[in-house]
């Protein structure tokens, strides 16, 4: 199976079965909005000892945006924040076509990079990163409170 066979297979396979879909009582939240697209992706997160604990999407939009939100859930799970950060700059990279995916670092996030093909699409792929690096700066805020 070559990359862009995956590429529609995962993107099919998380819009029907999304992972982590659904809202986090109390947790820290943030909604992004792409209107080029019409996607909405409101993510919220719980942080533990440092680390994402808990993390669930909820919204509309585009199967690009919802699978990558759903890629997204699943990559971030257990990863401090800076951990995040990197992912974050590095998908970034690879949605535009700077960077060739490292599997490695990337695992099925770079299946996305079949987005690259597509610049209008970038938007919605980097929707959820971009909710996620917000609900967590709220987060680390909060903490830092206490
Ligand atoms: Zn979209």
């Amino acid at each position: 199976m070559d990359l862009r066979d995956l590429y529609q297979e995962v993107i099919l396979d998380h819009n029907k079965r999304p992972r982590n879909f659904g809202t986090l009582e109390g947790a820290s939240h943030s909604t992004g909005h792409n209107p080029m697209c019409g996607d909405r992706v409101s993510v919220y997160v719980r942080m533990d000892q440092g680390k994402v604990g808990d993390v669930r999407f909820s919204g509309t939009g585009c199967a690009i945006s919802k699978a990558s939100a759903s890629l997204m859930t699943d990559a971030v799970t257990g990863k401090s924040s800076d951990e995040v950060r990197t992912m974050f700059l590095m998908f970034q990279d690879v949605v535009t076509g700077r960077a060739e995916p490292d599997e490695e670092q990337l695992g099925k996030l770079a299946v996305l990079a079949g987005v690259s093909e597509y610049p209008s699409r970038v938007k919605c792929a980097m929707l959820a990163w971009h909710a996620l690096q917000a609900a967590i700066e709220g987060a680390a805020e909060i903490v830092s409170t206490e």
